[in-house]
């Protein structure tokens, strides 16, 4: 039997950075061993899971090109996928542990569990449950059930034990049984609990690896008891690092967007999102940073996994976004930035000629160097469909009070009616020309037009801002600027 892995997540809200880059990488080492990976929801709780967050979590896979072979909307053999559709099955596993002894029915109330958890903090145990209902008599057991308590089923830990763990990642990691009061497996209403539902999944499911969040390995041993106590072998555990903000603390919403369609939103591209968060605790071997999917599945491996935490740093990710930025057609890149634009109420749909198309193409095409994800074009448009008067403020209202810009406009507007073409070329020699005609450095001739068409200091290139922009509107912006600004 090869690799099988799995993505588990709970679908209790969007799809994380972390939930995503736990997903990449099982992905990635099934690919890598031509394995087969599996996509299952963990929706036993019922309050906080929807179908609506599952399927915002399967979307934002497909988007990342995350594909399954086996799971939720694509079947396999050992469905279902969904928790919530197999109780059955747990069942099945629930009478096989009460049967041979290795969990038990506890009545204990809530209340009762408070005061023991109360009372152990007050002696400073650790708080753990204790075992009161660890040796009920059928007798004592019928007393319970006439008092109409609904019993919990407990697994029973076993005393003295010390649990190992392989960790592909972190080695070999200890932790002593007697630590772990006897815990919760199903629950009063019938639901299993997380550690025992996830047992009965990997086992049935057949997986040989869990590739998980750090944040899982307390409940490690928890699992290993219960596959033990089933006679079944554990999968092989690898659980790859937190993920921790570049001041060192917990990823928060306040350190940028967590869910992965809110890049998505934003303009990144997916194959930045899936380089970037290959990146996140694992590292390739040589000087090369950038890997599409492809690549990655080529060259992933657990050891290059990293035990120390993955730093999230948005800074190294919009450089990983602009090079993909850089790579992608101009009409793929205009299609994505198209919405972030008409969020301005610009370019509106079904108003738009195949004019206006070919005129955002070429706009994409003279910013698109200079942005990091596609609603920066928001920061570059309005130097074309903001409204006249410009409002040149600070030292771009300073760079139109030199002397010679009166001198340097009015020749400008000389070249620009003789430009028939008014094409980027046409237009760099014409700047060019200006500067020897007027004898001034580039700078005391660039600067002022700049202002005087755009309002700022900086922006896309003068010989794309010209084309773009168009006669009218240069000629327009000329006139008003001179009017207001120039004596
Ligand atoms: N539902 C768990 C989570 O979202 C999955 C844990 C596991 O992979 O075992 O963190």
């Amino acid at each position: 039997m090869g690799i099988r892995v799995r993505f588990a997540p709970s679908p209790t809200g969007p799809l994380h950075i972390g939930g995503a880059r736990s997903a990449l990488f099982n992905y990635l080492w099934a690919r890598r061993n031509k394995g087969t990976f599996i996509v299952r929801s963990e929706d036993t709780d019922l309050e906080r899971s929807s179908r609506e967050s599952e399927h915002n979590i399967l979307e934002a896979l497909r988007w990342l090109n995350i594909q399954w072979d086996e799971g939720i909307e694509v079947g396999g053999e050992h469905g279902p996928y969904r928790q919530t559709d197999r109780l059955a099955l747990y069942q099945d596993y629930t009478n096989k542990l009460l049967n041979s002894g290795h969990a038990y029915y506890c009545y204990c109330t809530e209340e009762e569990l408070e005061q023991e958890r109360q009372a152990l903090i007050a002696k400073g145990e650790t708080p753990r449950y204790l075992g009161k209902c660890r040796h009920l008599t059928s007798e004592q057991r019928a007393v319970l059930e006439t008092e109409a308590r609904k019993p919990v089923v407990r697994f029973r830990v076993p005393e003295g034990q010390a649990i190992h763990i392989e960790d592909q990642v972190r080695g070999d990691v200890v932790f002593e049984s007697d630590g772990i009061g006897d815990y919760v497996i199903v629950k009063s209403d019938g639901i299993p609990t997380y550690n025992f539902a996830v047992v009965v999944d990997d086992t049935t499911m057949n997986i040989t690896h869990v590739i998980r969040g750090e944040e899982h390995l307390s409940n490690t041993p928890r699992q290993v008891l219960i596959y033990q106590a089933l006679g079944l072998s554990a999968p092989t555990f690898a659980h790859i690092s937190l993920i921790l903000n570049t001041e060192g603390g917990k990823m928060s919403k306040r350190d940028g967007d967590t869910a992965v369609m809110d890049y998505q939103k934003k303009g990144y591209l997916p194959e930045a999102i899936v380089n970037f968060i290959a990146l996140l605790g694992w590292a390739p071997s040589g000087e090369e940073e950038f890997y599409t999917l492809d690549e990655l599945a080529e060259v992933f491996s657990l050891d290059r996994v990293s035990k120390s935490p993955a730093v999230f740093d948005i800074q190294k990710l919009n450089y990983i976004n602009a090079h993909y930025i850089k790579e992608a057609s101009l009409e793929r890149l205009a299609e994505l930035a198209l919405p972030h634009v008409q969020e301005m109420g610009i370019l509106p749909p079904g108003e738009r000629s195949a004019e206006q198309q070919q005129w955002f193409i070429s706009f994409i095409e003279a910013i698109f160097e200079k942005i990091a994800y596609l609603a920066e074009v928001k920061d570059f448009i309005h130097y074309f469909y903001g409204g006249v008067p410009l409002k040149p403020e600070g030292e771009a209202l300073e760079v139109l009070r030199g002397e010679q810009v009166p001198a340097v406009l009015a020749l400008f507007r000389e070249k620009i009616r003789e430009d028939e073409l008014l094409s980027g070329t046409t237009v760099k020699v014409l700047l060019k020309q200006m500067t020897k005609e007027l004898k001034l450095g580039g700078k005391f001739v660039y600067m002022p037009v700049r202002v005087a068409l755009t309002g700022q200091m900086h922006g896309p290139e003068l010989y794309d801002v010209i084309p773009l922009l168009g006669r009218e509107n240069v000629l327009e912006r000329l006139e008003v600027t001179e009017k207001r600004y120039l004596k």
